[in-house]
């Protein structure tokens, strides 16, 4: 191992002899699967099973993973290879990561790097190297605050959905940062431990509003006279059509108008804004049909957008998946050298993950920086920074360092 991976190790090691207490186990901790990902072999151990939390604080002390992660399933035998171990259900589990949601800043802070030449270049990967055509690529992201708040929204739409619609109780959700670019939410109840693949893929419809069309809502179609679309406080997707409708027609300029394929309504649409807007203000009311320049068809291309406005970003793959793995919370991110952790749903939305999530506070640490994007920890600026030695506090140190970005100056 390099000097610099020793450091990192050596603060992990701190981390879990210090912290280790407030590790909490999960729900029936005897029938989860565990998985560390080793810092130093960067090879993932799976199929560890662990009695009680004491064994799962004291494995992490001795082990010092990279990163920690227990199944959302729950088995009859942790312990052996997938097709014995006798799965008995799963939590329901949502993430929402900012690799999912197309952010403006990704462009100025993701770097991709061809895995067969090293050509570097900014922004999302291509599909082939300019330089010498392989597909194949390493991606750098970053944590940045623009992409984090963007995940934020997500999760609190996400919680509303699951609360609202789904009727499940605060309680009954738990909510993380991922202590990288995202958030999971996670239900564990009775009632949804035993819904196999196909059903969590129409849970995951419905979050998505796939194949909700606004003509069943009243808005367009073949034959329809626009009589009665949705409100603002409709509940379920009609409310939700509405606001994301709302919301549009509130910020939408001539571009993006056209944009959804509307030609000759445009200016109509901008010329009558105000009034559009306000006639959501009286009962039952709303904008459609008080302009008769603006038909059906333009209410319905309206409406479609909105739906895609209140559709929440969620990596689809992850709730389907009934064997997946995910964070354990308190333990740290091997990619930030923050950690996952719980927040709170009230209050969710004054949460700073890059506040709350830093863990190494003390200390300073000269490092030669490569190449960093500026970024935020606490109250304090940093970067960017290209091929600098420089003198960073702990967290910001190792946030670089993870990152692969920074070597520890000997
Ligand atoms: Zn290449
Ligand atoms: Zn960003």
């Amino acid at each position: 191992m390099s000097f610099s991976s020793h450091f990192v190790k050596d603060k992990f090691a701190q981390y879990y002899q210090k912290y280790s207490s407030s590790i909490q186990p999960p729900a029936s901790i005897e029938n989860r699967e565990f998985g560390f990902l080793l810092l130093k072999e960067r090879i993932m151990l799976r199929h560890k099973g662990f009695r009680s939390v004491d064994d799962l604080r004291s494995s992490l002390k001795t082990i010092v993973p990279s990163d920690v992660y227990y199944s959302s399933a729950y088995y009859e035998r942790p312990e052996e290879e997938m097709k014995g171990k006798g799965w008995l259900g799963a939590d329901l589990i949502f993430d929402i990561d900012a690799d999912h949601i197309p952010t403006p800043c990704g462009k100025v802070h993701d770097i991709w790097v061809c895995s067969n030449c090293g050509a570097v270049g900014r922004g999302e990967s291509l599909k082939k190297c300019p330089t010498c055509g392989e597909q194949k690529f390493n991606e750098k992201t970053w944590p940045c605050e623009v992409c984090l708040e963007s995940a934020k929204v997500e999760a609190i739409k996400l919680i509303d959905v699951l609360t609202k619609d789904f009727g499940f109780s605060s309680g009954e959700l738990k909510v993380g940062f991922s202590g990288h670019r995202g958030y999971h939410v996670q239900v564990e109840s009775e009632e949804v431990r035993e819904l196999d693949s196909m059903s969590r893929k129409e849970i995951v419809d419905y979050v998505l509003g796939i194949g909700l069309e606004a003509e069943f809502h009243g808005l367009g179609g073949k034959r329809s006279r626009v009589l009665a679309g949705p409100d603002l406080n409709d509940l379920g997707w009609r409310g939700r059509i509405a606001r994301g409708t709302y919301a549009f027609l509130l910020t939408a300029s001539p571009e993006e108008l056209e944009k959804i394929g509307l030609k000759k309504n445009v200016n109509t649409i901008i010329q009558h804004k105000k009034k559009l807007l306000e006639s959501w203000k009286g009962k039952g009311k709303g904008p459609w049909g008080i302009i008769r320049d603006i038909g059906p068809e333009s209410w319905r291309k309206i409406a479609q957008y909105g739906v895609g406005k209140q559709s929440v970003k969620i990596d689809t793959v992850v709730t389907t998946d009934i064997h997946r793995l995910i964070r354990l919370a308190n333990t740290l991110h091997g990619k930030t050298g923050l950690k996952k952790m719980e927040v709170p749903i009230t209050g969710i939305e004054d949460f700073d993950p890059l506040k709350s999530a830093v863990t190494f506070k003390e200390g300073t640490v000269t490092v030669l920086v490569s190449d960093a994007p500026q970024f935020r920890l606490g109250d304090e600026t940093y970067g960017p920074y290209k091929e600098q030695e420089i003198k960073l506090p702990t967290a910001a140190a190792l946030m670089l360092l993870c990152k692969g970005a920074a070597k520890v100056v000997e």
